[in-house]
């Protein structure tokens, strides 16, 4: 069995869901993880940004604008009137029940249910256009297996046995249907695995399942060597271990969910990323082989903070950088880079949440200073200590870039560099330019 995941783009319109449809079929008893349709998130987002601002008319014509384009892709998608009326009437269901929540008061519980309708409107249709190809997918709700627990970590043991329980329910199917990114958490409420979290969800259904290979079929080719969107002339990279992998989707590689590594390598099932636009293509195959190819790719990380605590207490003094390193722990925010010096450490954040008591702490060891709007950028490959030259091949091609900090050591895998916001595309292109061609 495998667990075959599809984002939004790959089922962002009629013609994409019925092409996803023609990849799916036939293929074998897989599970098919589905992503919401393309923009259907962010417009769910937007609707509840008027709902907490109590903008009810905001809300009202946005719903009505999504519900439009839904019932449009449903009218391209049935030639079947039964079919294109069972959807039509599940549809309306979500819509209402969106709408329902315009009445009352507003918070972070109804945004969650509200979010959670874009995966489960595109697996209804899907699940509805494959029955009418004659094809016995049976749809297993994710709101029925996939549960968090009271830190917010995958309740795994919960998810395998539910998981496994509901799919022996279906024992005539031909293909199982969930959604990605949605999940009910410790106390039964509907919530979600973050943006992008389907990729994470497809990781632990496969987890779940033991799978024999994860596929997260999106609109690119596999993982690029560097960020499409601001490097032109990138190439995928045919194989990636599962470091490599997870290191780059940490950093920002958007193909990726950074936590969708971490349950396939824990359970070693590979994790093959494929391009619905072009599904012959090689792709990149993510799985435990090591093999010592230099740099592989770069990624790039926005909306840094770093930190500088300069102490003379620090020289000679134990103890100080675990004070330092408690006091971003008492405050639930987790550190991306570190450097130190006989005077001082330098340390990355990515989250201003806490930012202000932390300083306030901070203050009671030495003298605070913060940069905000920096970019960590992630040079990925194989950069054991012993082989010569790679890093020094990398920092030559920053050298007209301002650098910030630099970590190098902490795994084999990678250095990173911090730079300002302004220089990161610069960055990026100038690590191409001198590393790849
Ligand atoms: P999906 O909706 O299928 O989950 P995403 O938009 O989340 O797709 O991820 C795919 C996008 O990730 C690509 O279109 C590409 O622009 C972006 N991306 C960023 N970095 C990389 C990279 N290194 N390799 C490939 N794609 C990347
Ligand atoms: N639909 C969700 C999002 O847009 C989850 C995902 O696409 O992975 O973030
Ligand atoms: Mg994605």
């Amino acid at each position: 069995m495998k667990v075959l995941k599809f984002g939004g783009t790959s089922v962002g319109s009629s013609e994409r869901i019925k092409n996803v449809a023609s990849l799916i079929a036939g293929r074998g008893k897989n599970i098919i993880v589905l992503s919401a349709m393309a923009g259907t998130t962010n417009t769910l987002v937007e609707i509840s940004n008027y709902l907490y601002k109590k903008n009810v008319d905001g809300a009202k014509e946005t719903i009505n604008i999504l519900e439009r384009k839904y019932f449009q892709t449903i009218a391209e998608l049935y030639d079947d009137d039964n079919l294109r009326g069972e959807a039509e009437r599940e549809i309306k269901a979500c819509f209402n029940y969106i709408r329902s929540m315009t009445k009352d008061i507003f918070t972070s519980f109804e945004e969650k249910e509200i979010l959670a309708q874009g995966e489960i409107m595109s697996t209804v249709m899907m699940n509805l256009y494959l029955h009418g190809k004659g094809v016995k997918s049976a749809l297993i709700p994710a709101l029925e297996f996939m549960r968090t627990d009271k830190n917010g970590e995958p309740d795994t043991q919960y998810i395998k046995q539910r998981l496994n329980n509901l799919l022996d329910k279906h024992p005539e199917a031909d293909l199982y249907i969930t959604q990605g990114y949605i999940c009910r958490n410790a106390y039964g409420e509907i919530d979600n695995l973050q943006r992008g979290g389907s990729d994470y969800s497809a990781s632990l259904v496969g987890a779940a399942v033991g799978a024999e290979e994860i596929e997260i079929w999106t609109d690119i080719d596999g993982m690029h060597n560097n960020d499409p969107r601001y490097v032109d002339g990138t190439k995928p990279v045919e194989r990636l271990n599962f470091e490599e992998a997870a290191e780059l989707a940490y950093f920002g590689a958007k193909i990726l969910h950074p936590m969708c590594v971490q349950p396939a390598k824990y359970a070693n099932i590979p994790v093959r990323l494929l391009n619905t636009l072009d599904p012959s293509a090689k792709g990149t195959l993510i799985g435990n082989d090591t093999d010592n190819r230099g740099i592989k790719a770069i990624a790039a990380k926005d909306n840094i903070i770093a930190i500088r605590i300069k102490s003379g207490r620090m020289l000679l003094a134990y103890g100080f950088l675990r004070k330092v390193f408690e006091t971003f722990e008492a405050h639930k925010t987790a550190i991306d880079m570190v450097a130190t010096s006989e005077v001082g450490i330098s340390l990355t954040i990515d989250s201003d949440k806490s930012l202000e008591p932390i300083l306030e702490d901070l203050r009671k060891f030495g003298t605070v200073t913060v940069d905000k709007d920096m970019v960590i950028i992630c040079v990925v490959g194989s950069f054991d200590w012993q082989n010569c030259g790679l890093e020094s091949d990398v920092i030559a091609a920053l050298k007209d870039i301002p650098v910030r900090m630099i970590c190098y050591g902490g795994s084999d895998h990678n250095i990173s560099f911090l730079v300002r916001k302004e220089d990161k595309v610069k960055a990026l292109n100038m690590l191409s330019k001198n590393l790849f061609s």
